[in-house]
């Protein structure tokens, strides 16, 4: 079995730098050669500015210095997202990262608190118990490491970044670890003559051929490597979630830092706001059936705080994904594999987990179908956990003042969105996954937020003394904002320790 001599990557957007510097931190660039090819005249998306807490592991493996990488992107810490007119008009609720479960001898918080809620005493809101929920409500931040004690140890936080300068941040990074940059835009894609055609070279405008036994597509929406030239066709979800448009524009910075995105529902999709340390993000992103993208780009634009900075720019996309993601000596990764509309800021967490489970499947030159088929089936499931948690926010809502809502309460919900929703109803937990991205805390959060509760709490919570466990719970709530009280606020905190200059 020949081990692959050079690896190939198909550009440079946050994807490809993010997969290149994954890539050289983990082989020896002196034994597999990896060369990365963008071009500047075709550019990047330019949007994909909210993360989520995996994307602070990825930079702790990369050995990356966090603060550092903070004042490279003009970054700003995110506890969450806050979803307002949802359920319906003027009710918002908060997705938290972390978990809220600082229960009592064991047992979950989650059911301690359902007992009281079922009982009719409703003290408290559940998300009262979420380090994050609580910090976000006041606009503070610290890391939960450097608070002593352990009442925000179950907290975690995530990133709002400038997509230029995290591309701009990796592409030295890899550069220093070995990788070859190629500016060029590719005119033809080589494979062989065969039933199952594998790629054979990239041939450039200039007229150089990049040769390589081992192809990595990061070429965005155009999917010229894995789409184009291997067929693998793509699955359509544009039926369970109906945007397929985005409105973007750049505001002013916000004068204070709220530490997370927030997700306004409009009346044909939702709009945005990520704050930066230099500006705000801002986007509406809506269903084309009802909606003109003139009327689109009127509504994003009177629901901007402050002077807009850039000029309105329409995004076109359809959520769905590749049926292979891996096919013959190719995997597609980021917006090229597939794209799940941006509600919970997946699309970079996406990526990254195409390229660790490429690391973890790593092939000879044969690629073996055995590690094919386990990537894709892998990814599938990581695709449609995230597609099934999003389709909830539009699926559950109560709202009935558009077609456009209208049509997402009657929408046919996955089969396997049908059962996770079930056995919560019946359990108050979701069924266990490999590698979840959303776990209990965060379908908890979600439900609430839309209104569907269990209608039993968990049987073990008989064991509970009820006025203990009522007396606990108010400890807690209070312990928690009295030390929240405590912390800086998010803007303090980054203009204390890490503001971009
Ligand atoms: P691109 O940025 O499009 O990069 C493609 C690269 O391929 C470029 O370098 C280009 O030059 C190169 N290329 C293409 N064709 C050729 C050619 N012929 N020759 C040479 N080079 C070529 N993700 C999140 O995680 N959070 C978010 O909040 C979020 N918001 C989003 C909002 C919207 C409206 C959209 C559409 C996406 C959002 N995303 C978000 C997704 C995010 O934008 C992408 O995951 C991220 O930007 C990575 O894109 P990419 O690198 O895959 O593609």
């Amino acid at each position: 079995m020949k081990p692959l001599q050079k690896i190939v990557i198909l550009g440079g957007g946050t994807t490809g730098w993010m997969c290149a510097a994954m890539l050289a931190n983990s082989v020896n660039t002196k034994r597999i050669n990896i060369e990365l090819v963008e071009s500047e005249q075709i550019g990047t998306i330019g949007v994909g500015e909210s993360t989520v807490p995996p994307f602070m592991d990825m930079l702790a493996s990369l050995g990356i210095d966090e603060v550092e990488f903070i004042q490279a992107t003009q970054a700003t810490f995110k506890l969450g997202i806050q979803f307002k007119d949802w359920l319906k008009k003027d009710e918002t609720f908060f997705h938290p990262f972390g978990r809220a479960e600082a229960g009592m001898d064991e047992l979950s918080l989650y059911h301690l608190w359902l007992r009281a809620q079922l009982n009719g005493d409703t003290f408290s809101r559940f998300l009262d118990y979420s380090p994050n929920s609580v910090m976000a409500q006041q606009k503070r931040f610290a890391p939960y490491k450097a608070v002593p004690g352990t009442l925000l140890a179950d907290s975690r936080y995530a990133l709002h970044l400038d997509a230029g300068l995290v591309a701009k941040y990796l592409r030295n990074f890899a550069q220093q670890k070995g990788v070859k940059r190629t500016e060029g835009k590719v005119e033809k894609v080589n494979t062989s003559i065969d039933t199952a055609p594998r790629i054979l070279s990239l041939q450039l405008e200039s007229g150089q051929t990049i040769n390589g036994d081992f192809f990595i597509d990061c070429s965005g929406f155009r999917a010229l490597l894995i789409g184009d030239a291997l067929q693998s066709s793509f699955t359509d979800w544009s039926t369970y979630l109906p945007c397929n448009r985005a409105v973007t524009v750049q505001s002013e910075a916000l004068p204070e830092l709220p530490p997370y995105t927030k997700a306004t529902a409009q009346l044909a999709g939702w709009q945005w706001r990520i704050p930066l340390q230099h500006r705000t993000g801002n986007g509406y992103v809506y269903a084309s059936k009802y909606i003109s993208d003139e009327q689109a780009t009127q509504t994003l634009l009177s629901n901007i705080q402050g002077k807009t900075l850039t000029e309105p720019r329409i995004i076109p996309f359809t959520t769905g994904m590749r049926k292979q993601v891996w096919k013959a000596n190719c995997i597609g990764v980021g917006l090229a594999a597939g794209f799940i509309e941006p509600l919970e800021s997946t699309a970079i967490h996406l990526a990254m987990r195409g390229i660790a489970e490429f690391l973890q499947q790593f092939p000879h030159s044969d690629c073996n179908p055995a590690l094919i088929n386990e990537y894709n089936a892998r990814l599938q499931q990581d695709y449609e956990e995230i597609r099934d948690f999003i389709i909830l926010h539009y699926a559950a809502t109560e709202r009935n003042d558009s077609d456009f809502w209208a049509y997402c309460k009657n929408v046919d919900w996955p089969a396997s969105l049908v059962q996770t929703v079930e056995y919560f109803k019946a359990r108050g937990d979701v069924p266990r996954k490999l590698a979840p991205l959303f776990e209990s805390t965060s379908w908890r959060s979600l439900c609430e937020g839309m209104n569907i509760r269990p209608s039993a709490y968990s049987a073990f919570i008989e064991n509970a003394d009820y006025k203990a466990s009522k007396q606990h719970m108010q400890n807690y709530k209070q312990q928690l904002v009295s030390l929240v009280k405590q912390i800086p606020t998010h803007k303090a905190f980054i203009e204390q320790n890490c503001a971009s200059s």
